[in-house]
């Protein structure tokens, strides 16, 4: 979700333009990697919810994981996202799958979040803590989360020890803050959690659920933008960044963190 310019002959760096990511993301389902299994699966390392759970998904998007989340769980649930175009779209699937009882949904920021000290049972973020960065996030959100709740989150890792130059820089470039799993491990224990379980993503979850949505969008949106310079950069980017997925997938995925707070 990021836009690419170039800055030298060698360096491409993404800088983030939103009203150009939220309307292309818009005409895609999700928008990250991910399923609804995966979902299911990461839900299963959490004991039940009751109807008195207090359940946050932050950056949830238009709601990729957030159906599956109501539907898999018990109590009320606050989605946050950025996007004012994303919380609108979330608010008509609510709608659609009958939830709206259990849902507050507002468009704001991950960095000013409204809840209070220990009020929440799980916090959930599927593909968004980079926005803060994994540390950042953790640590940040701690105070909502009640003594021995959960807290999920998707992030991007390198799951080998090593890796070709080409992938290891574009992601430096990037988000600096990619790591590999034992370190992200270790950084969860650090911010004040039992990392109870931790699963990689698989490939089905980046290609069939994720980039070829995004590749379907691409004319639907290159239309609406009338062609324009801009959004055909954007475009590039996006498909740069599937080319080196699908060239590099065996060195790097989000990996699924589940914590309990200490
Ligand atoms: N969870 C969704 C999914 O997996 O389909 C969306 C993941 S998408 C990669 C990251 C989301 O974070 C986007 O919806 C974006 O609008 C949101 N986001 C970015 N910065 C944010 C911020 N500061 N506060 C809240 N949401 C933010």
């Amino acid at each position: 979700m990021s836009k690419e310019i170039k800055t030298t002959k060698k360096e491409i760096k993404l800088v983030e333009d939103f009203d150009l990511i939220f309307d292309f993301y818009k005409l895609v389902s999700r928008q990250g990697p991910g399923s609804i299994e995966i979902t299911k699966r990461a839900l299963d390392f959490i004991p039940g919810t009751s109807v008195n759970s207090k359940i946050a998904d932050i950056g949830c998007g238009t709601g990729g994981q957030t159906i599956t989340l109501a539907k898999n769980t018990l109590g009320h649930i606050t989605a946050i996202d950025l996007s004012e175009k994303f919380i609108e779209i979330l608010d008509k699937n609510v709608k659609q799958a009958g939830f709206e009882d259990r849902f507050t949904t507002l468009a704001g920021s991950m960095e000013n979040l409204p809840f209070s000290d220990n009020e929440l049972d799980l916090i959930w973020a599927e593909g968004s803590i980079y926005h803060l960065g994994f540390e950042r996030g953790l640590r940040e959100w701690r105070q909502y989360i009640r003594e021995e709740g959960y807290i999920a989150v998707s992030e991007v890792s390198w799951i080998t020890k090593e890796r070709p130059l080409e992938i290891d820089e574009f992601w430096e470039q990037n988000y600096n803050g990619i790591d590999t799993i034992p370190n992200k491990i270790a950084v969860m224990q650090e911010a004040g959690y039992i990392p109870v379980s931790h699963f990689v993503l698989p490939v089905n979850c980046w290609l069939e659920n994720f980039y070829d949505l995004v590749e379907a969008a691409v004319d639907p949106f290159l239309e609406e933008q009338n062609d324009s310079e801009e959004a055909k950069q954007f475009i590039d980017s996006q498909l740069t960044e599937i080319n080196l997925y699908k060239k590099y997938k065996d060195y790097y995925s989000y990996v699924f963190y589940i914590g309990q707070k200490i």
